[in-house]
This record gives C-alpha cells, structure tokens and sequence, in this order.
C-alpha cells in the first residue's frame, strides 16, 4: 500500500482506497488517504523544517534541486511505469514530455533562483532594496492529467525559493509521487522539506485550511478553485490558480493548411483532450471551412484513442457527447464508444470527436469537457473571429495558424489569453509566464512570476545623509 511522506519518512496511516488502470479498470494500487491527523503532521513536519531551508543561501537550495533532477533521471524508468499505469497515457508521450519536463522544471528554477538580482532604487540621499523571503509552507495541490510535470513545475520554484511545501496529488494518480518521495529521502533531501500526502478533495480542503499552510497553489478545475478560495478567504492566503480553459484555435484561410490540420489533431487530441491548453474550439475562415473539417475528421478516424482517467470523467465527457446532438450538432467523427475487441473493452475509451453546427452560447461551447473533442464553426472577418475567439468565461491559451505576419501579431495582441501560439502548440520556454485569465485563473506562473509567487518583498528604504563638504 503507497504510504504517505512525512518528515523524510514514510507514514502508514488512514484507511486505504484504490488506484484503478484506466486502460482496463483493473485496481492497480491501494493507497492511505490523510485523514486530519495526517494533514496535521505533514503541516507541522513542514513548518519544523520551515526556518533552516529559508536560512539556507539560494546557491544551496539550487544545489539540492539539481541533485533532486539527478534522482529523477537515475529513477527515470520508475517514473515512467508509474506515471503509465496511473494515467493509462502513450509510453512515447511519457518518456519523452512527462518525466523529462520534470528534470528541467528542478534545472530551469535552480538556476533562474541563482542568478536573481534583487531590486533597487536610488534617489537623492535615498536608498530602497528589495529582499524577498519565502512564505514558509506552501500546500501544493495538483490534478491528474501530468502529475509528474504539473507537480514538479510547482515544487522546484516553491523549494528553491525557501518555502518547504505538503504536496496533495489527485487521488487517482498517487504513482509517481510516491516515487519522487523515494528520490527525497534518497538524496538526503532534509527531513520535511517535502511532504506528500494522499486522498481525495477533502484532505486537500484540510491542507489549504490548515492555519500553518502559508500559501496555496493549485492546478485544476475552476469550480476546485473557487472552494479552495472560500477556504482560505479568512486567512487572506496567497493563491496561484491554474485551472480550467476552453481554447479557441483560429485558422485563416493564408494559412499552411497540412501545418494547421496536423497542430490541431495535435491541440485536439493529446493525451486524450485531458490538458487545460487543449483546444475545444476550432473557427476556420470560411473558403477553407469545408476541407478542412473533413481532414480533421479523417484524421480524428485515425487517433488512437487514449483512456479518460477515471470512470467518471469518461461519463462527464459521453454526457458532453450527448449533449453536442441533444442542443442539434453535426457529427463529422466519433462520438462514442471505441469497441477494441480486447482487454481495453473494460477500460475508460471514447472516441476522438469533432462536431459542427451549434451557436457559440450552447452550453457544449461555453464548458470544459477535458476530452478528446472539439467543436468547428466558420467566420469570414479577421474582426468576426477575434470575437468568436473572445467569447466565453475563460482565457487560457489561444492557438492561430496563418502565413500572415501582420496578422499573427495583431490577431495574437487582441486575443483575451494568457497565452496565445502561433503557427505551433504547446511549446513552452519555461522563463515565460503561463496562466489564465478569468475562469482561468489567478496570477502566473514561469521564470521570474514563479519566484514573486512563491515569496514575499520586503522594502528597505535608508536614509543616507549627506555631510557638509
Ligand atoms: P479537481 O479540480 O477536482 O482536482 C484537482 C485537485 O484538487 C485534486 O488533487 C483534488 O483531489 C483536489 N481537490 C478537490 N477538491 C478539493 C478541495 N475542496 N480543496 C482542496 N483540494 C481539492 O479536478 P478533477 O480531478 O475532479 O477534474 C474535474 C474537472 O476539472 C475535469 O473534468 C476538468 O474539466 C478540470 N481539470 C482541469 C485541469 C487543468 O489542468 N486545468 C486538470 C484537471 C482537471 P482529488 O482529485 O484527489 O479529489
């Protein structure tokens, strides 16, 4: 049974629950689930550990966090089977994306913390500087669709920064945490440094409540979002939330037309749908409408599909299916079950879907469905698809394809997104911000914005005073 990570050691305690393989919905692991007394000694061992991490120089603290990327790539192979068995993903995504993208969150912060300045202003006679100080312990709460990455793009700038941190994974994918926490004490990581603990939501509601967690930062749904915000309104804690988009991929008719079919199978598809950037809905202009709806069919005919992660989430995203033709959409592909003829039968498959034909205020087109689907209408105007774009309650990602310079730049500046891709998807420097706005989200993370999240200015302003000469 997967043991909680406590203080540098595990803690066999809580009743367990079961981790089932979305590939079969066979019970692959059991694990503890944190109940109160558990959140509360993760939160204490943190805070023990709390003042001798933050006195530590930055250098030392980057020295670890490289250390901790070495021990992900001395485990790597362990990573990869759990993280396979947990999320049911493609062996070639999680070998070359998922635990990579782990090695370079630790290397990336170690050395952006590194070479910091702190800031400061001179004025006459006036001198101001900035020091920054850690918060102190930061609960870090992660979903399941990139455990690893997701988990590991938050703890490196919160350690190197100064700040221990209690870790809550998504209850369906405990795996690779587990074996991070292996890697910690492996490495001699200082006890209570990283703590992680497992169970559902409401341990996670614990953690974030708990009044010795300074700081939270989230990954996931908004509506999660929103009840972490009630949770921690009393204590005013600083929050950084990563959650839920429903992004527009805009294809003009100059566009390279094979490079925008295959980027969107690319934002449609990957990993099921099952990314917070993955693109929902797609506005095509309309010379090109008619072919270009029947590639992206063709080609989501030839998807393999990759399970949803749980049961649940598979019959959230039928009941989008259902949804899409109850409100009068077009089928061009999918739109149910996969039939294998083998052991995935029993597994948590839809098919890759694209539909037409409903308004831009059908429920189908204002929601997040986290799957493998997107919705296709035309516009004839650069103007027209800015705000067929805009719509909606999110702001996540936008994705535009077109050969037109002028075009990308001035399309790419209206678009209402944290982030918006040109000609391309997904492809991250890791020193840029990345977040959302409205639903979703609050504040950036990435290079520098990470560190300002994860630690606090103080102001020191001297008074010189200036001898008679
Ligand atoms: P959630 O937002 O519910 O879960 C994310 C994490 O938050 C999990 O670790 C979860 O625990 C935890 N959690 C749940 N409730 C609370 C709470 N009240 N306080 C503190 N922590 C809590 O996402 P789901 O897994 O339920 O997925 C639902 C939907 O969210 C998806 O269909 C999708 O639309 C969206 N989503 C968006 C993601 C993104 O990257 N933007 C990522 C994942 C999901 P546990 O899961 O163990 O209960």
């Amino acid at each position: 049974m997967l043991t909680h990570f406590i203080g540098g050691r595990p803690v066999a305690e809580g009743k367990g629950f079961p981790v089932h393989d979305p590939v079969t919905g066979a019970v692959i692991r059991q694990v503890h689930e944190a109940d109160p007394e558990v959140v509360d000694r993760a939160v204490r061992a943190a805070r023990q550990a709390a003042r001798d991490w933050a006195a530590m120089p930055v250098g030392e603290r980057a020295g670890w966090m490289r250390r901790l990327a070495e021990g992900i790539e001395a485990r790597f192979d362990d990573l990869v089977a759990a993280e396979l068995a947990d999320t049911g993903k493609p062996l070639d995504q999680t070998r070359t994306l998922d635990i990579p993208r782990g090695i370079a969150n630790f290397r990336a912060f170690a050395e952006i913390a590194a070479q910091r300045p702190d800031d400061a202003f001179h004025l006459s006679g006036v001198l101001s500087y900035t020091v920054r100080r850690p918060h102190g312990v930061v609960a870090v709460i992660v979903p399941w669709n990139l455990p690893f990455l997701l988990m590991t793009w938050k703890l490196a700038p919160a350690l190197v920064a100064g700040n221990t941190v209690v870790v809550k994974p998504s209850e369906n994918t405990p795996g690779s945490a587990a074996v991070f926490a292996e890697i910690c004490a492996d490495a001699g990581l200082p006890a209570g440094v990283v703590n992680i603990i497992y169970g559902y939501g409401s341990a996670g509601q614990l953690l974030v409540e708990h009044p010795g967690v300074d700081a939270v930062t989230f990954t996931g749904s908004t509506r999660t979002g929103t009840a972490i915000m009630h949770a921690v309104a009393d204590r005013v804690k600083p929050v950084s939330f990563e959650l839920g988009g429903k992004n527009a991929g805009v294809v003009f008719e100059d566009c390279d037309l094979d490079r925008a079919v295959e980027g969107s199978v690319k934002s449609v598809f990957t990993n099921g749908g099952q990314v917070c950037l993955c693109t929902e809905r797609l506005y095509v202009q309309r010379p090109i409408f008619e072919e270009f709806c029947a590639r992206l069919a063709a080609r989501a005919h030839e998807v393999d599909p990759q399970p949803m992660i749980s049961a649940e989430h598979r019959e959230k995203v039928l009941s989008y299916y259902a949804l899409a033709r109850s409100e009068g959409a077009k089928v061009l592909a999918g739109g149910g079950v996969p039939a294998f003829g083998d052991h995935r039968d029993s597994g948590y498959y839809v098919e890759p879907t694209v539909v037409t034909g409903l308004s831009e205020w059908s429920r189908f087109n204002r929601e997040e469905i986290f799957g493998p689907v997107c919705h296709v209408a035309s516009f004839d105007s650069e103007a027209e698809a800015i705000d067929l774009a805009n719509a909606g309650d999110y702001g996540l990602a936008a994705t535009l394809w077109t050969s037109n310079l002028d075009r990308a730049h001035r399309v790419g500046q209206r678009l209402e997104a944290g982030l918006v891709w040109v000609n391309t998807w997904y492809l991250r420097d890791l020193r840029t911000p990345f977040g959302g706005l409205r639903l979703s989200g609050i504040g950036r993370e990435g290079g520098i914005q990470s560190l300002d999240f994860y630690s606090e200015p103080t102001t020191i302003t001297i008074k010189l005073e200036q001898p008679d000469v």
